[in-house]
């Protein structure tokens, strides 16, 4: 049988169990000789954070653990997760009561006592079922910035979150900004600032000062996006007082018309008209948003809006409008709801916050 499917990874299985015998079985069965990547936890709670955080293709759970049953933990990773199978551990399949509880929201049941090759030959067809839906569910976030910083300062709190749930993060910076310091070292410091988030980078060499709302402009995002084919947009706010920046915004709105969701960040050249109606807690991000801009050290040291502490209080500002500490702003131009109407040119902004990255 093989371990692998689709882009040639091994599939990744959580084991929660509480028997640590067990738990050592299956880590061996799974990973030594099925060949899976395979995380082993004893709780739980630790478990429905693992799910939040990374990517897997099956979870396999035992009934009966301390702290919480496997129905109260199957039920909660459907909701994080409701493509995820999850297979259930028990000892008896067809006596048991918690079986027949667990009957409609579990996707399959390993009898403890099945033999080994018969137990990886079931968990090879789950995580082949598991990455497919993962894949057609796919989520590819692409941040659109005119000039190296621009998206790190707007979004880099929410990209990391994205990455967090294990979608795919692609940068996309439209000039080397070599107005604002030696184009090679900002290039390295883009770089330095991708990695930190874990993004891919697209790095263009577009005219400093001079970005055009039509061509090259578009034909550039263009290229990017046919790579990326992003479900999810991040660029500049129409409301700006920065050319480049509205430039951008434009080229991006024709670039990514077939794209359902589309949000505008805030630049440090934002007006008081950017009227922001979508917030993304980054409580648990900040600290990773502080060190991608601390990547641009060249510009640190002689652009106010780069201080951490301008980031730290306008995130802590934003807030207010979110559950947490720290928030990031967006306008919202369009969302999945409306995806169906990306015809139109502009489509009306949704009210309020949308699901996402929050
Ligand atoms: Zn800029």
């Amino acid at each position: 049988m093989s371990s692998t499917s689709g882009d040639g990874t091994p599939g990744r299985v959580l084991v929660v169990e509480d028997d640590p015998v067990t738990g050592r079985f299956l880590t061996y069965l799974l990973g030594e000789r099925g060949g899976f990547d395979v995380t082993h936890t004893t709780d739980p709670a630790a478990a429905l954070q693992d799910v939040r955080s990374q990517t897997w293709d099956l979870v396999v759970t035992d009934v009966e653990m301390p702290g919480m049953t496997g129905i109260q933990l199957l039920r909660q990773l459907r909701q994080i997760s409701p493509h995820l199978p999850v297979a259930v551990l028990t000892a008896h399949a067809s006596f048991d009561n918690v079986v027949s509880a667990l009957r409609d929201d579990a996707d399959e049941f390993l009898e403890k006592t099945v033999p080994p090759d018969q137990l990886l030959a079931t968990v090879g067809s789950l995580v082949a079922k598991g990455r497919a839906a993962r894949l057609a569910n796919r989520q590819a976030v692409l941040a659109i910035g005119a000039h190296p910083d621009d998206v790190e300062i707007g979004a880099a709190g929410a990209l990391l979150a994205h990455r967090g749930m294990g979608h795919e993060v692609s940068i996309l910076t439209l000039s080397r900004g070599a107005r604002g310091g030696p184009e090679s070292t900002r290039a390295g410091e883009s770089e330095m600032a991708a990695l930190a988030i874990g993004a891919d980078l697209y790095l263009e060499d577009l005219h400093d000062t001079s970005i055009a709302e039509g061509d090259p402009t578009i034909a550039t995002i263009s290229r990017v996006v046919q790579i990326v084919r992003p479900t999810v947009i991040y660029t500049h706010s129409l409301h700006d007082l920065h050319q480049d920046h509205r430039n951008t915004h434009q080229a991006a709105m024709v670039a990514g018309r077939e794209v359902g969701r589309v949000y505008c960040f805030q630049s440090p050249s934002a007006t008081v008209d950017f009227r922001p109606n979508h917030f993304v807690t980054i409580d648990d991000q900040l600290e990773g948003k502080l060190l991608a801009i601390g990547s641009f050290a060249s510009q640190t040291q002689v652009r106010d809006y780069l201080k951490p502490d301008l980031i730290e209080s306008t995130a802590r500002y934003w807030s207010r409008f979110s559950d947490g500490l720290y928030a990031e702003a967006f306008e919202v131009i369009r969302d999945a709801v409306t995806a169906s109407l990306s015809d139109a040119p502009h489509p009306p902004a949704a009210v309020g916050p949308t699901e996402g990255a929050s």
